[in-house]
């Protein structure tokens, strides 16, 4: 703004002083010409009053060489009569001698000697015979309002006999020529205007325009254009000066982190228009809550931060702030489409405490942002140093992800699930392995999450599938293989076209291969998950419902779709040994449900022989756990699969002997 401000200065310094020059120049050349006009105009009326002067006056020449008394020539001279504008008028001698006075002469007045006194004026006019001319101003009583006093050579016929002094009375040219001269000026000052004034005013509009474009074009590289906050390379640089404006005054600053929780859905069912409102929106509450938008920026789609300076002594209220930011969001959005709720997750961090830097700050607000979105939505989280190695892990991991699937270093175990009544092997279930660099194993439980938040699951799916089906080929005929599935799987929507090109590929009769899923890819968009299971189904793959009785537990699912089997998940095992309790009631009504609904039932990790007679009294179906079977290496499985049961089962001998040794001690 300054910049422009000074070079609009340093045109129109130059141009309005131009102007003035140019418009003093005109009122001089114009006042001169008509002061030329005006002495033009009295040497003509001086020089026409000497000739009638000299035809009116018989001897004049004698009368200014003084040949006659002073009572002549006062009698002759006194009775001349003035013509036109002249009112008075003296007559000079060659010696420039005052000869005759009009003015005094007609009073009745005679000349002395000692009025005959040279005359510096006629004398300078009659050696130089240049003519004197004055414009005077009078009272407008004793004299004229304006008079000329010119005086020129007074010459009779050829001859110069003295000097004439005229006045003349001007009172009406004078005037006349400076209206003229006035309304010259005024056309003259247009003119002016015209050359440069209308250039000068097109000129500041301009730079006006200039400077508005400038400001206009700094808010755009400044500002998020839909919401008006700052953009982040300016938030950058405004936290930036912050931390160094509240060094060593007990000042600090905190950066908050929001992300909408439900934008996409908004975007998505809404329309664009309404995500775009829910944003202002966003934008609006923030501002209000800060008083300005001078702290708040708009990060990304719906990521906004806001930087709050605080007092190191009071900490407490930048937690305040955070809370009250996500209750803000909580409340529900008024769109033109109607109400809708939202909601936003927040992420804050402390400088000094949390970071050093500015970007540091930004992230670790970001970090903390990151557990809310998984932990806690739609709460307000403080970051913590523990957060940061939780990235550095995560990151780490999904480098192993990637380099596993690349140089196809993951492996499968296969756990086997035994028939109850029968004992008998029924197949195994396929569980993905992945170590680290130095070949110690990561847990399933912390490597498929981040498998699924970076989308990797797709390409680990496909090979786990594939790897999978390839080994169950050469089993038995009458052994079936699970494969575990993400929910993640599920969004590409080509689930059921990968089964089927992958069964193709290997051989594996379809009814030899079930999927597990579990109630969690039921949750969200439930249609289009339903059309991919029954496609699933159609093929003649098996599909069961894993880790039944965590998490929601809706049986409405059982209803909705035609499950081949349940998995009741391990946590039922823990106390379902104590008679009477909750799992075991629970447990039993499964089953029960389960024999309704025509589906099979597998206990998942039995590890004792106490677990697998109750299961057994129950009538569960198929059992699965450490204590049949651990997953096993590929290698290890023909062992298994030759023995065809896995011969846990305590047989009554030995539950007697066992009866028989407790009693013996008691
Ligand atoms: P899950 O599908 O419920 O798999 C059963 C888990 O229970 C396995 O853990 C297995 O090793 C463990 N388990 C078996 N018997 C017992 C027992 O008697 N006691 C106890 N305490 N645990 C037992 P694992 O292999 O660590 O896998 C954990 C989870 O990771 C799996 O739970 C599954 O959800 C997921 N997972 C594993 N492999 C894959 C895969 O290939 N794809 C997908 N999407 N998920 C997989
Ligand atoms: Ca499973
Ligand atoms: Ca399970």
């Amino acid at each position: 703004m300054l910049r422009v401000g000074r070079r609009v200065a340093s045109r129109v310094v130059p141009l309005a002083f131009a102007t003035a020059v140019v418009g003093l120049g005109a009122y001089f050349v114009g006042y001169s010409t008509i002061s030329d006009m005006q002495r033009s105009h009295a040497e003509y009326v001086a020089s026409s009053f000497g000739r009638y002067l000299v035809e009116e006056v018989g001897n004049l020449d004698a009368i200014v060489a003084g040949a006659h008394s002073a009572q002549v020539v006062a009698a002759v001279i006194g009775a001349v009569k003035p013509i036109g504008t002249v009112y008075d008028f003296r007559l000079f001698d060659k010696n420039s001698r005052l000869r005759a006075d009009y003015a005094r002469f007609k009073d009745g007045q005679v000349l002395h000697l000692a009025d005959r006194v040279r005359n510096d004026v006629a004398a300078n006019v009659l050696a130089t015979s240049h003519v004197s001319f004055a414009l005077r101003e009078g009272d407008g009583v004793a004299s004229p309002r304006y008079y000329s006093d010119i005086t020129i050579p007074l010459v009779d016929g050829d001859k110069t006999i003295g000097t004439l002094s005229v006045l003349s009375d001007e009172t009406e040219t004078w005037p006349r020529l400076f209206d003229q001269f006035r309304s010259v000026l005024v056309q003259v000052a247009l003119l002016v205007a015209a050359a440069f004034g209308i250039p000068g005013v097109l000129y500041l509009r301009k730079m006006r325009q200039l400077a508005n474009a400038a400001r206009s074009l700094r808010h755009s590289t400044q500002y998020d254009g839909l919401t008006g906050c700052l953009n982040r390379a300016t938030f950058t640089r405004i936290v930036h000066d912050l931390v160094e404006g509240s060094q060593g005054k007990g000042l600090s600053v905190a950066v908050h982190v929001i992300d909408l929780d439900r934008f996409k859905d908004v975007n998505e069912s809404h329309g664009h228009a309404a995500g775009d409102q829910l944003l202002k929106e966003t934008a609006l509450r923030l501002r209000r809550l800060m008083g300005t938008r001078e702290r708040i920026a708009r990060l990304g789609a719906d990521e906004f931060a806001i930087c709050q300076p605080y007092y190191v002594a009071s900490p407490q209220v930048v937690a305040e702030l955070a809370d009250d930011i996500a209750r803000a969001m909580a409340k529900p959005f008024e769109l033109s489409g109607g109400k809708v709720l939202c909601g936003a997750s927040v992420g804050y961090s402390y400088y000094g405490r949390d970071a050093h830097s500015v970007d540091a700050l930004i992230q670790t607000a970001d970090l903390a942002l990151h557990n809310a979105k998984t932990r806690s939505r739609g709460k307000a989280v403080a970051f913590d140093p523990g957060m940061e190695s939780q990235r550095q892990f995560r990151a780490t991991i999904e480098q192993r992800l990637r380099t596993s699937l690349v140089n196809s270093e993951f492996e499968i175990v296969f756990q086997p699930v035994y028939e109850t009544t029968t004992d008998r092997l029924r197949g195994f279930e396929a569980l993905l392995r992945m170590t680290d660099n130095d070949g110690k194993p990561i847990s399933p439980a912390e490597f498929i999450p981040i498998a699924e938040s970076t989308g990797l699951i797709h390409d680990i799916g496909v090979w786990v599938l594939r790897e999978a089906s390839r080994i169950a080929k050469q089993w038995p005929e009458d052994l079936v293989v699970a494969v575990n599935l993400s929910p993640a799987q599920f969004a590409a929507g080509d689930m059921a076209a990968m089964v089927r090109d992958v069964l193709a590929w290997s051989g594996l009769a379809p009814h030899r291969l079930e999927l597990e899923v579990t109630e969690s890819v039921l949750i969200t968009d439930t249609e289009v998950v339903l059309k991919e299971l029954m496609a699933i189904k159609a093929l003649g793959v098996s599909v069961a419902l894993d880790d039944f009785g965590t998490g929601y537990s809706s049986l409405g699912y059982l209803w909705r779709f035609p499950f081949d089997k349940l998995k009741v998940d391990k946590s039922f095992m823990s106390d379902l040994t104590e008679e009477g309790s909750k799992s075991r009631e629970i447990l039993s009504t499964i089953i029960a449900l389960a024999k309704v609904l025509d589906l099979k039932v597998t206990a998942e990790g039995v590890e004792t022989e106490a677990q697998a007679l109750v299961l057994r009294d129950l009538r569960c179906d198929l059992v699965q756990g450490f204590l049949f079977g651990r997953p096993t290496r590929t290698i290890e499985l023909p062992t298994i699969i030759q023995r065809g049961v896995s011969g846990k089962w305590p047989t009554v001998e030995t539950m007697r002997t066992r009866l028989v040794g407790r009693r013996g001690a008691a």
